[in-house]
């Protein structure tokens, strides 16, 4: 009788390991980006030294796009807005996002469904708080915009969380 729950308590920790190794292995994976349409491709870099940053950009910019911070929700400037233009890095001014691919999310943070082009945007793997993100930041100068996840709107679903700090706005 001890021999057969010793066997079934042993099944059973076998079953919350491999459990346990499933959702390990599915909180590494990252999300591919899908090709999208081209509209412009600014691929001229600009370097700055962090001194140089923090004098050009306000403190709550700074803390976004140089020190990968994230603005409270539904406090910035962008996140319920629905005029028409294109989004810009608020630090180098590359074309960052189009307002005709901008979407409610609910979330409290500005949120497209694609990048204005592939190309002025570069992602990677982020393992802090915890969680298993991407991070997106802009690709001419390596500042920080936010995120994107693979819960946004058919057909690409995906969903790029953008703090309004990283962003200007240009009425078209
Ligand atoms: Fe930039």
């Amino acid at each position: 009788m001890k021999t057969k729950q010793q066997i079934f308590l042993g099944v059973l920790l076998l079953f919350f390991v491999a459990c346990a190794g499933q959702k390990s292995d599915k909180s590494t994976q990252t999300i591919t980006i899908k090709k999208q349409k081209s509209i412009m491709i600014d691929t001229n870099k600009v370097t700055k030294t962090e001194d140089e940053w923090q004098k050009q950009l306000t403190p709550d910019q700074f803390y976004v796009l140089r020190q990968k911070g994230t603005e409270r929700p539904f406090t910035g400037k962008f996140w319920n807005s629905n005029e028409k233009g294109e989004y810009h890095c608020a630090a180098c001014g590359n074309y960052l996002f189009s307002s005709q691919t901008k979407f409610d999310a609910g979330c409290g943070w500005p949120s497209f469904s694609e990048a204005a082009a592939e190309k002025n945007i570069i992602s990677k793997a982020d393992s802090s708080h915890g969680m298993m993100r991407t991070e997106v930041m802009c690709a001419k100068c390596g500042g920080h915009l936010g995120h994107v996840f693979d819960d946004g709107p058919k057909p690409a679903g995906l969903r790029y969380c953008i703090n309004s700090e990283s962003l200007t706005f240009e009425k078209k």
